[in-house]
Order: C-alpha cells, then structure tokens, then sequence
C-alpha cells in the first residue's frame, strides 16, 4: 500500500506566531481525518524548531530546500543533517522556484538528494514543465529527464525514501490547475520512468502540486496514480489546508 501525503509549503511566508497558531490549528482539525493521509508542514528553515514543537506527534515537518554539501563554508545555507537534528522527516528538492530563480541545476538536485537520503530523510523531488515545453509537446519528456537526473544517485535499497511532486509550472501560484486527467497522465508516465530505472515504481508516493484548492483537491486525488498533494497558497489556512487533507480517499 502506497503512503498518502499532503504537504503544505510555506515558501517565504509565516512568521513565529503563525507557526505556533496555524500549526496548532492544523493539528487540532487533522485530528479528525480517518483517510490515513500524512499531513506535513514545510515552513521557511528558521521556523522549523518552532513548527516541530507546535506540531505534535499528528505531523511531519519538512524543510523546503538543503545545501548540497555536508558542512563548511557555505554562508546562507542549511545541511540535510540539521534538518533532522532540528525533528524533520522531509526535504524538498527542486522545486521549480528553486530550479528557475536561483539556478539549481539537475546536477545540483542529484547531490541533494543524496545527502538528504544520506542523512535519514524523505526526499520529494519536484518536476514539472514549462508552459512552453507543455505546447510544444515535450512535457512528458522533460519531466522524464527531471525525474532520471534528479533519483540517478538513490540506491536500490533507499527508493522507500523517494517521493515525486508533479508540479507544472505553470499551475504553481496561478489558479491554473492541470485538469485531474492530465495530472493523472502525468502521473502514470513518471511511474513508468521509476519503473524504467528499476525502482518499485508502484510503492513510490507521487504527489501533484499546483494551485491545489479545496474545491479541487478531491478530483485530482481521487486518480489512481495521485496519492496526495504538494499544497503552497491554501497551505496558510487551516481550513483551506486541513479540508484539501480530508480531501484524500482512504486507503483501501
Ligand atoms: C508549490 O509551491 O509547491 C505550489 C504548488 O504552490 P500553489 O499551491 O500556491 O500553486
């Protein structure tokens, strides 16, 4: 039975009262869901203590970038092993703002999915093209490419800590999202590349993000290769947040 996520990414947004107020709001709303969905918070690296103290056992926390080193003298930056020693389980890697505002490249992401692995953590892996690659029809292609770059270092016995975000570009902070059919299609085309490289491609968690809304959410994961959602803007809201969770059917 595959894992159902649904992660809220801050990106630059909170403050030390919202990660004490939201969290505990989230928490307080997530106690009711019966859907076996794990909830994660992703606030901005300096939040984090405050979010894993205000998060309980009922959520995961995650960081939304980490260096690709170890350690040393990379001002500004913060290691895959500080993220756990601050209580997180989760890193994202390569998100589309990460690739096109600060110039992360495929080979970057590789290197800090591997130190996020390294250092006992789950990582999710963000994919997804442009809207010009989508008209130009090379949207399966470059997200193929996305996901083989980005898990060519995973080992064969770490593909458990491996999760995929889909997240179009284009759908990212915009109010467009890709209609349930397309994401699932998406979705089923990342499989088959996971499958390719020899993962266990149908135990891989495979989220879709962009402009998931509570009103939305329900038909995207009720596709059969969708299992839960990268969430940034309804993220801030509890209510937003906490119905987009319920929104995952139960396992079965
Ligand atoms: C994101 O930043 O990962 C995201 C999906 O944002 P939004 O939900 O606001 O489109």
């Amino acid at each position: 039975m595959r894992r159902k996520i649904v992660a809220g990414n801050w990106k630059m947004n909170g403050s030390k009262d919202l990660a004490q107020t939201l969290v505990s709001d989230v928490r307080s709303q997530a106690a009711s869901l019966d859907n076996g969905v794990e909830v994660v918070i992703i606030p901005p690296a300096i939040y984090v203590g405050d979010v894993v103290a205000s998060a309980g056992d009922s959520l995961s926390v995650g960081v939304q970038n980490v260096g690709q080193w170890a350690s040393g003298a990379y001002t500004g930056e913060v290691s895959a092993d500080m993220a756990v020693d601050q209580g997180c389980l989760y890193a994202l890697v390569g998100h589309s703002e990460r690739r096109q505002l600060f110039g992360e490249t495929d080979d970057a992401v590789a290197e800090k999915v591997d130190r996020i692995i390294g250092a006992g953590l789950h990582a999710v892996l963000c994919v997804g093209e442009t809207l010009e690659e989508r008209e130009a029809g090379k949207a399966e292609a470059v997200v193929a490419s996305q996901v083989k770059a980005g898990l060519a270092k995973v080992a064969a016995d770490d593909w458990q800590r491996v999760v995929v975000a889909y997240e179009p570009v284009w759908a990212i902070g915009t109010g467009k999202t890709a209609t349930a059919q397309d994401a699932q299609t998406m979705h089923a085309s990342i499989r088959g590349v996971l499958s390719e490289m020899g993962a266990p491609a149908n135990e891989i968690c495979l989220l879709y993000g962009g402009s998931v809304k509570a009103d939305n959410a329900a038909a995207l994961f009720a596709e059969p290769d969708i299992d839960g959602g990268l969430i940034g803007g309804a993220s801030l809201i509890a209510e937003d947040f906490v119905s987009i969770c319920r929104s995952v059917p139960a396992s079965t």
